[in-house]
């Protein structure tokens, strides 16, 4: 049996203190470097500078309520 919005696809928001915990996720915009790094600085984060660019598409999530819809990527 499927429940639909079953938990497992929440994914934890990297942002500290989020409260965002039902929004959508998003994954990091890795194909424009521009917009990666102003997520990264809106995340203020410094560590995520050192991620590949792999791991931070396939591990980071952030819900969109930290971002302007400019910033989003779909
Ligand atoms: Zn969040």
């Amino acid at each position: 049996m499927h429940v639909a919005g079953s938990s497992q696809y929440i994914k934890k928001c990297i942002v500290a203190n989020s409260k965002g915990e039902t929004s959508s996720r998003y994954r990091f915009p890795v194909k424009n470097e521009q917009i990666k790094k102003i997520w990264i600085d809106r995340i203020n984060n410094d560590e995520l500078f050192h991620y590949s660019d792999q791991r931070l598409y396939n591990t980071v999530f952030v819900c969109g309520v930290h971002f302007l819809p400019v910033c989003k990527t779909t």
